[in-house]
């Protein structure tokens, strides 16, 4: 049975202790506006020179500092931003090789006890059908996706008592007990590794979710403005709680889990320079806190949604804007990973290949229960927001093949224990590009066998083909290893990697 939509307490989940641990001696959390904004005010003329030297800043792959980012923000002369672009592309390849890692979000619950004013899924919207999907569900669900080729999933939850932390770890094993037989003999696909958008919970809701074997916890803090976000958050509502939200990754930490995922809603507010600038600095209290930064950083954009004014508004964040944050972020962290989804336009995808981003949706249904009951086109009414990029995850791979970018379902990091602060090294060092390279190829192998057709086999094979020679190339000592690995899987073996 669905249940009805009520209003609830915040004082039910926050943990006022879990956030006053957090703050500074003044009591003050650790975005500070004003002195944010003196930063981006102080370095808005940046000389060619100083931005010549934060550019070799980030290719040596060090976190920027608040005065830098600011700096980086500040650039509008066309050679410079060429030079920008130019930069983040070789940082991306220094870390991450050519490849982009593909997931899918998995929406559970469309249920929420809060106001955002930007969601469909605010308790304010009548019109949205609400759904709670249950673990057989759940599981037939991630069944569907396995049959559309994916490995990774992103489990999305409105926040409500019924999916809190029990529900979320079972809801995580509901979707790892989904098997579906592959092409090969006796092979059978599985989703590999589970990453988790939810509302922020305390530090034993954490522990419960750790268990259940989350990857990436992501929270996106909407925005960094605290005006800004208490406009957005009505205060009687728990995401109204400022605090709790951006102390949620500190809470992570502490409860075990180091792989943490940041964001900002973009067209929340014009200054778009100082959401970047604030995420940034959240990233840098995360290295002072625990000396691990964050995994990903997302850059969600606000998208028309069910009954609210302001996502249906025109939103002030430009294509440019947008572009320009993307690159911005990808030098300012050059070790964290970047995530463009399906929100935007193949054209926009696109464009911000070429500026360093790792990761990106295809295929994507945000409708709850869409990919079991092979839903096509969208409905307002029944997911959060709109989508702008409606392609299948076989289209997406191709259209990356053809621009010379592998598409990589590689989930070994995580089950090789090369996470968190260990994750962080091998990123800096380009010893996880090594990986990233070996392991695109075997699982694009891998998918190109058991999901592809075969015009999509014929267009993917030559870049297999010159990935597989720059490995030989680059590796010629471990080259024989990686070979009779990748020759196991042309024989049918599956979930090999390094
Ligand atoms: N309910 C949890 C929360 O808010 O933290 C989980 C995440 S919510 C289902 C996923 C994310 O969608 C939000 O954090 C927000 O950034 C984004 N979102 C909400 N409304 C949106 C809109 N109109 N357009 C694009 N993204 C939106
Ligand atoms: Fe609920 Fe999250 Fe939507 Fe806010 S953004 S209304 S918390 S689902």
């Amino acid at each position: 049975m669905q249940p009805t939509q009520q209003p609830f307490s915040p004082e039910t989940v926050i943990k006022r202790d879990e956030i006053d641990r957090y703050l500074g001696s003044d009591g003050r959390d650790f975005i500070h506006d004003s002195e944010l904004r003196a930063e981006l005010a102080a370095n808005s003329k940046p000389d060619a020179a100083r931005v010549r030297d934060i550019l070799a800043k980030s290719l040596a792959i060090q976190t920027l500092s608040g005065a830098e980012v600011a700096a980086l923000l500040a650039v509008d002369d066309p050679d410079l931003l060429a030079e920008m672009a130019q930069t983040a592309w070789d940082v991306k390849h220094k870390v991450y090789d050519n490849r982009i890692v593909t997931f899918a979000p998995m929406y559970i619950s469309s249920y929420c006890v809060n106001r955002c004013r930007y969601c469909g899924f605010s308790l304010d919207n009548h019109r949205e059908k609400r759904r709670c999907l249950t673990m057989d569900e759940i599981k037939r669900e991630a069944e569907a996706m396995i049959r559309l080729g994916h490995k990774r999933v992103m489990a999305v939850y409105g926040e409500h008592p019924m999916t809190g932390a029990r529900f979320i770890a079972d809801s995580l094993a509901a979707i790892y007990s989904a098997k579906v037989p592959g092409r090969a003999a006796g092979s059978a696909n599985n989703v590999r590794r589970i990453n988790v958008n939810a509302a922020p919970l305390s530090i034993d809701d954490l522990k419960i979710v750790r268990e259940a074997g989350i990857g990436t916890f992501q929270v996106f803090q909407e925005t960094y403005d605290h005006e800004v976000y208490a406009a957005m958050h009505p205060a009687n509502t728990v995401k109204g709680d400022f605090g709790w939200r951006v102390t949620c990754f500190h809470r992570a930490f502490d409860a075990g889990i180091d792989d943490v995922g940041l964001g900002v809603l973009f067209g929340l507010q014009p200054d778009w320079k100082y959401e970047v600038a604030a995420m940034c600095a959240h990233a840098r209290e995360l290295e002072r806190f625990v000396g691990i930064g964050p995994h990903t950083f997302s850059v969600p954009r606000m998208h028309a949604a069910s009954g609210s004014d302001v996502a249906n508004a025109a939103n002030p964040f430009s294509d440019d804007d947008f572009f320009k944050a993307v690159m911005v972020l990808r030098l300012a962290v050059p070790y964290t990973g970047l995530i463009v989804t399906a929100r935007e336009t193949k054209e926009l995808r696109d464009r911000c290949l070429k500026i360093g981003i790792t990761q990106m949706d295809a295929g994507t249904r945000i409708d709850i229960g869409g990919y079991s009951a092979g839903n096509v086109g969208q409905k307002i009414d029944e997911q959060q927001f709109m989508l702008g990029d409606n392609r299948s995850l076989e289209r997406m791979i191709v259209d990356l093949a053809k621009q010379g970018v592998i598409t990589s379902f590689c989930t070994a990091g995580y089950r090789c224990g090369r996470t968190g602060g260990c994750i962080m090294d091998a990123l800096k060092t380009g010893r996880e590009g090594t990986f990233c390279k070996i392991n695109a190829v075997l699982t694009f192998r891998e998918w190109l066998d058991d999901f592809a057709s075969p015009e999509s086999v014929e267009a993917c094979k030559p870049l297999l083909e010159k990935e597989l020679a720059a490995i030989a190339e680059q590796y010629p000592v471990f080259f024989p290893q990686i070979k009779a690995r990748y020759d196991r899987i042309c024989a049918g073996e599956r979930d090999l990697y390094f």
